[in-house]
């Protein structure tokens, strides 16, 4: 491997002196927060910023809070401090079931949630995690606050809507009394990127799906989600055969590619699968089978 092209440093102190620094550095600065994946980018040289913006001091982006009724995570909250954490189990058991197939623990100590997203890693599981949770994301700059739907933050591959000079801030998901939530994924040896993953959640009213949302990693998903599924299961009694037809149209949707992780039929097959047994879970979750 490389060594990075010459950088310069900076070490923002508030979000505001982040923001500050972003401006006055220009585009060819770029944010970093756990670095795991913008540093090795840099050691190929296929990322060269100017100046990198350490964030790691900014304490106010480090948080796990309920607060107006939405589960809120801070962008600078560590993959691991998600995965410890009893108020995220409490709501959303979709987030450890990812977090705990996310790298390794080298990784999920440093990694952060807000640099997973900004990465925009087709195999990154927090955006199908986030889709599948119709989750609000908070983008700040000195003009202002604005949020984004999480279905709608991703442009592309490793693109994002995300502004040059523009901070995620924060994650926000709506809690759901009841809800049962599962995620599911494949990959080739511990540690590794998924082949493909499938998350989902769902609110049952008298064995009903009355809410339900299904998130979909590295199969090429429209914004990582698989809303002709959604509709299908809402309304529809929480039976295995509505789960499997959810599960179906849900694989249809996928555009996967073929690469070192499998060719592109077999990740269809098991986007299928996974979004299959990430909704019995979710179902049996819900109805406190666990
Ligand atoms: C060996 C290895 C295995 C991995 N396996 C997986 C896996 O299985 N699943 C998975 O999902 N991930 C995996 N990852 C990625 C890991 O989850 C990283 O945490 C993630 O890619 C980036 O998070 P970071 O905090 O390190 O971001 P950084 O590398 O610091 O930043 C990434 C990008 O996001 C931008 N950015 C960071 N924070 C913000 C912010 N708040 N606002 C705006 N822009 C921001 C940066 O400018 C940069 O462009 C793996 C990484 C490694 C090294």
């Amino acid at each position: 491997m490389q060594t990075p092209a010459p950088v310069d440093y900076a070490r923002a102190t508030s979000i505001d002196h982040a923001l500050q620094l972003l401006e006055e550095r220009g585009p060819e600065s770029r944010l970093i927060a756990g670095g795991h994946s913008l540093l090795p980018m840099m050691r190929l040289r296929i990322a060269r910023p100017e100046c990198v913006i350490d964030i790691n001091d900014l304490d106010e982006l480090d948080h796990i809070r309920i607060e107006g009724g939405e589960l809120c995570l801070g962008a600078m909250t560590r993959h691991a401090a998600v995965l410890d954490s009893p108020v995220v189990g409490e709501h959303y058991s979709i987030l450890h079931d990812a977090e705990r197939r996310i790298a390794d623990p080298p990784v999920r100590n440093r990694g952060t949630v807000g640099g997973s997203l900004c990465q925009g890693d087709p195999a990154e599981d927090l955006a199908a995690v986030g889709s599948a949770l119709k989750a609000t994301l908070v983008l700040r700059s000195r003009q202002g606050t604005r949020t984004v739907a999480a279905r709608e933050f991703h442009a592309g591959p490793y693109e994002t809507v995300l502004g040059d000079a523009e901070i995620l801030t924060e994650v926000r998901i709506p809690l759901r009394p009841g809800a049962g939530s599962a995620y599911e994924k494949v990959k080739r040896r511990a540690g590794d990127w998924a082949a493909a993953g499938a998350g989902a959640y769902a609110v049952l009213s008298d064995g009903v799906v009355a809410d339900a949302g299904i998130g979909l990693t590295a199969v090429g998903a429209p914004h990582f989600c698989a809303e002709a599924a959604e509709s299908y299961l809402i309304g529809r009694d929480a039976t295995e055969d509505n789960l499997r037809e959810a599960a179906r149209l849900a694989a249809e949707a996928c555009r996967p590619h073929g690469d070192q992780r499998g060719p592109a039929e077999y990740k269809r097959h098991l986007a299928g699968e996974l979004t299959l047994r990430a909704l019995r879970r979710s179902v049996e979750r819900a109805r406190g089978g666990e």
